[in-house]
């Protein structure tokens, strides 16, 4: 999500004549989007601004200002603290306060000077009554595949979590306004939309009607524009996996067979102390249904070992979950007390050798298991939607529909060029831990 917001960052400066710079050191305008989810977040930024200041300070001298400003939840979290141990940073804003971006910027400007390393930078991290969504530019898209952001915040409380804070109440846009950004970033060049929630499939937003949509209807609605030819969604609650939605899976043709759906652990116990409001039967369920809609769908989710009062047998229960699932991709970390939530309150804390050592352990097997899904492809011919560059102007990477990172190598720069933004059908010669290595289907010989 905050490549999105990112995204629309660029956007909503761009009538102020900003573009995006590949050069830091050139930059009129630096802005940190930063992260609070997991470990040393503020840490990080603050060793990052001392780097910056260093920059502000010779751009000064050389009679070009740079302005710095920090966006996202570290701002968010942070506020005024910030400019108080940063006071050259211009600009505080959290995740639902940057439309108002250009005002900042122009308000940061006209006392530039006076107000430059003086600890009195500009603060917005209020949560607006109005939602930012109203106040955006029209989107383009960053290139074939696009995010778009749904659904917002959330109101699940998890005690290890920091979201309900940082980003606000669970919002969701209305359907019109979602299909308005569907159009035009299709319109724009995008194939793939993979649709945005920190609860996305919480998602209840105004019908065209004036009722109520769900995600699953949302998503039947979008899977009508032409020329989309891929839909994702990511990341979803277990609670929030409706009967229609796991229906969708089954029955619309682009959306993708492949789900996020974290579980965060196989014991009820540490699932109950994180009040996930699902025990991991409810979790198993919920897959068997998937997988009967979708037979050949791709299952990822996200694990935190070592949450407060985790015990080697609770830990021992996500292994034998994670064996029950079978994953084709997961993201796995070490539990990190985020201030201000319920779980760092909590005693009964797991050493940081024994969170080392069942990460490692709950790594082995996911790694066993993301490697021999991705072996199983090894001289199947599938669809990749071509949208990145790779190691070199032969080379064009992209994602296969079970979300894999698949590197096509083309015999001329020239028919790599053509694939660009295309699906295309590839052959897969070689799987690796993290992708697959492919040629594309007409240099084999075969039709293409
Ligand atoms: N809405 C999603 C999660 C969004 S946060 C859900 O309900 O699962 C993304 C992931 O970061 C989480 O799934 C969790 O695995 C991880 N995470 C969040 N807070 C964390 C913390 N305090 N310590 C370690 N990992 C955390
Ligand atoms: Fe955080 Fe997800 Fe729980 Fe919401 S549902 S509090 S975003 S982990």
């Amino acid at each position: 999500m905050n490549a999105y917001d990112s995204k629309r960052m660029v956007d909503v400066l761009a009538p102020l004549g900003y573009c995006q710079s590949e050069q830091l050191e050139n930059a009129d305008l630096v802005i940190l989007n930063t992260c609070h989810i997991r470990e040393k977040a503020a840490e990080k930024i603050y060793s990052e601004l001392g780097r910056l200041r260093a920059i502000k300070n010779e751009r000064l001298e050389s009679g070009s200002p740079m302005m710095i400003g920090v966006a996202g939840c570290v701002a968010q979290a942070e506020g005024a603290e910030m400019l108080r141990r940063a006071p050259f940073v211009d600009l505080v804003f959290g995740p639902q306060t940057y439309h108002r971006l250009p005002e900042m910027v122009a308000r940061a400007q006209r006392d530039m000077g006076a107000r430059e390393f003086s600890g009195r930078g500009i603060i917005d991290t209020q949560f607006p009554i109005e939602p930012k969504f109203d106040s955006l530019p029209p989107a383009t898209s960053p290139g074939p595949s696009a995010f778009l952001t749904v659904q917002e915040g959330c109101d699940r409380f998890c005690t290890f979590c920091v979201v309900p804070y940082t980003r606000g109440a669970e919002f969701s846009r209305s359907v019109a306004d979602v299909i308005a950004e569907a159009v035009a970033l299709v319109d724009s060049g995008a194939r793939e939309l993979i649709l945005l929630g920190q609860n996305v499939n919480a998602y209840h937003g105004v019908s065209p009607a004036g009722g109520e949509w769900r995600l699953a209807e949302l998503i039947r609605e979008l899977a009508e524009i032409p020329n989309l030819e891929r839909l994702r969604y990511t990341t979803s609650h277990p609670r929030d996996m409706t009967s229609d939605l796991i229906r969708a899976h089954g029955e619309i043709e682009i959306l993708m067979p492949y789900l996020h759906l974290p579980v965060q652990s196989g014991s009820d116990r540490v699932l109950s102390a994180m009040n996930r409001q699902h025990t991991s039967e409810n979790y198993l369920d919920i897959i068997e249904a998937v997988r009967a809609a979708r037979p050949n769908i791709a299952l990822s989710s996200d694990f935190i070992v070592g949450h407060p009062g985790e015990t080697e047998e609770d830990f021992e229960d996500t292994l034998t979950l994670v064996e029950r699932v079978g994953f084709a991709q997961a993201y796995s970390f070490k539990y990190s007390p985020r201030p201000g939530t319920p779980a760092s309150a909590m005693e009964d804390i797991v050493t940081e050798d024994e969170k080392s050592s069942r990460l490692a352990r709950l790594q082995e097997v996911l790694n066993k298991q993301q490697s021999q899904f991705n072996e199983e492809f090894v001289g199947v011919v599938l669809p990749v939607l071509i949208d990145r560059k790779g190691r070199d102007e032969n080379q064009l990477a992209g994602r296969s529909p079970w979300m894999q990172a698949v590197h096509v190598d083309f015999d001329r720069p020239e028919s790599a060029q053509l694939a660009y933004g295309k699906t295309i059908d590839v052959r897969i010669m070689t799987a690796r831990p993290n992708s697959l290595a492919a040629l594309p289907l007409n240099k084999l010989g075969s039709a293409g």
